[in-house]
């Protein structure tokens, strides 16, 4: 597969700190966050003009999916950008809370874990080759994935349980999985869903769906991620032999890797040899050096991306996390919390510590703990402030999202009720001339400009206007044309640290 098409949906936690009184529930602050997307979308389930997804389903974890990108940096920015759109809806949630009365505090965290020990996810989506050896992705992909955490992890200060003392774990998210692969999806929750939505050609292409990362907020954290997992398909998509991982209990194989941080924990492989998530992983790396030594590099970030892995495993492998501890989400945060537990004298099962777990994931740019350590020089960074905000307003250029997009600003410029989902698009008043993009790949569409043509001349004329004079003529194209970021509005709130 020369390009593939990637896409990452992130699930939030929210949570409600009152002022005076107890805050209100996750759900009902749901509803207040959703609340312009409701106005705008008339729907809680909406495309917006970056042609990615905004949706609250039952329950309280709002989603954020991210347009199709086939560039690894332009997929980042993407999903910065919906931290951002969420950010901009937890504000302006937080304003009707207190002209209803609940004054307080809005918290929108990017993570996995809420305190009463619900998990949320942070999916992946593949798209990949409907020949791929389903076999292979349970032999080299599952192990590749189980012991993914000890370079891609979020870290997670662990509270102490029957079985052990509190500690500080790679992964938020592995102590909730619990399978390894099935097309069940919230209940069993595997670690590779094969519900076939392909979105796609289902002739020609699937859609891998991965349900076990951690969700980053380090940028560079989450090129890692995304280019291994790439580099690990390209091999099994390209039939070399990568050896045989298979393992023996991945459920079991994926708790034991997180809770051990000197990466020393061996797992028990098919045939019974027992190695480790390092070990797993080096072998892995290994052949994607000569994979891609062999087949050249099939985009810019490659050697980035094969040096990092490599320093990751050496930083687990030596002790010495400051290899990476401004890249890597669990040696940044674990830096942090280290330094907290130090300074207060204090170990692993205090309280502060778990907050501050919590905070290294708030969006909020001025509060967010990861941001304070990013602005402090302490986290790297890979987009600019520039790239991340267009991205809130603009799809990507490179696949459909583009058609997507195009179609919906031009539809709502006009005032024209639509529908679209990853494949359709609909102008509701001429239902017959509903349009399918199944390749996910087309970036202009002949038959979805002679559809918006039959919106008249006007279409095109709006599409040039200034954002000034959208504003002037009334007409709102994105969901907000103008997004409330905390830089342009003054507030209270300290940061925990
Ligand atoms: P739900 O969350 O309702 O269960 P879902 O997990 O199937 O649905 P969405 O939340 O709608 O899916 O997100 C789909 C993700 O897949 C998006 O990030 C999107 O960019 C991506 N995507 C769309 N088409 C493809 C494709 N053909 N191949 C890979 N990824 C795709
Ligand atoms: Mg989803
Ligand atoms: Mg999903």
């Amino acid at each position: 597969m020369e390009r593939r098409v990637f896409g990452v949906e992130t699930e939030f936690g929210l949570t409600h700190l009152g002022r005076e009184r107890r805050g209100l529930p996750p759900d009902e602050v749901a509803r207040y966050l959703f609340r312009p997307v409701v106005d705008w979308g008339r729907s809680s389930n909406v495309f917006i003009p970056n042609a990615s997804r905004l949706y609250l389903d039952v329950g309280s974890h709002p989603e954020y999916a991210t347009a199709e990108c086939d560039d690894l940096l332009d997929l980042i920015a993407s999903d910065r950008a919906g931290e951002l759109i969420m950010h901009d809806l937890a504000l302006r949630a937080e304003e009707a809370l207190e002209r209803d009365g609940f004054d307080g505090s809005l918290y929108l965290l990017k993570n996995n874990v809420d305190s009463r020990g619900n998990s949320y996810g942070s999916h992946e989506n593949y798209l990949i080759p409907r020949a791929t050896h389903f076999r292979r992705l349970s032999t080299v992909l599952l192990p590749f994935l189980v012991t993914r955490q000890v370079i891609a992890g979020a870290g997670h200060v662990l509270q102490s349980s029957d079985e052990r003392a509190a500690h500080f774990a790679f992964s938020q998210r592995a102590d909730h999985m619990w399978e390894g692969i099935s097309s069940a999806t919230t209940r069993s929750r595997p670690i590779i869903n094969t519900r076939d939505e392909p979105h796609a050609d289902a002739g020609i292409h699937r859609r891998l769906h991965v349900i076990v990362g951690d969700s980053n907020m380090s940028e560079t954290t989450q090129l890692l991620r995304f280019g291994a997992t790439d580099l690990v398909l390209r091999m099994i998509e390209a039939g070399v032999p990568v050896g045989d991982y298979e393992l023996e209990n991945p459920i079991g194989a994926i708790r034991h890797i997180s809770h051990d941080i000197t990466g020393t924990a061996a797992v028990r492989i098919r045939g019974g040899q027992e190695l480790t998530a390092v070990e797993i992983q080096t072998g892995l790396l290994e052949k994607a050096k000569t994979f891609i030594a062999r087949h050249g590099a099939h985009h810019e970030h490659v050697e980035k991306i094969l040096e990092l892995w490599e320093r990751t495993l050496e930083a687990v492998r030596s002790g010495d996390h400051s290899l990476v501890d401004q890249e890597i989400d669990w040696a940044i945060k674990k830096r942090l919390v280290d330094e907290v537990a130090q300074r207060h004298g204090v170990g692993y099962d205090h309280p502060k510590l778990e907050q501050i777990d919590m905070a290294y994931h708030d969006v909020r740019p001025d509060r967010g703990l990861f941001h304070l350590l990013r602005r402090r020089g302490r986290a790297a960074s890979l987009l600019s402030e520039e790239r991340i905000r267009a991205a809130m307003m603009d799809p990507p250029a490179t696949t459909r999202a583009a058609v997507r997009g195009h179609f919906l600003s031009t539809a709502r410029a006009y005032g024209a009720e639509h529908t679209v989902d990853w494949v359709h698009h609909k102008l509701v008043d001429r239902p017959l001339e509903a349009l399918m993009i199944k390749d996910p790949f087309v970036v202009e569409d002949e038959r979805i400009e002679a559809l918006l043509d039959k919106l008249g001349d006007r279409a095109s004329q709006l599409r040039e206007l200034s954002v000034e004079e959208r504003e002037a003529q009334g007409v709102p194209l994105a969901l907000s044309e103008r997004y409330t970021l905390t830089a342009d509005r003054p507030h209270s709130d300290p940061p925990v640290i």
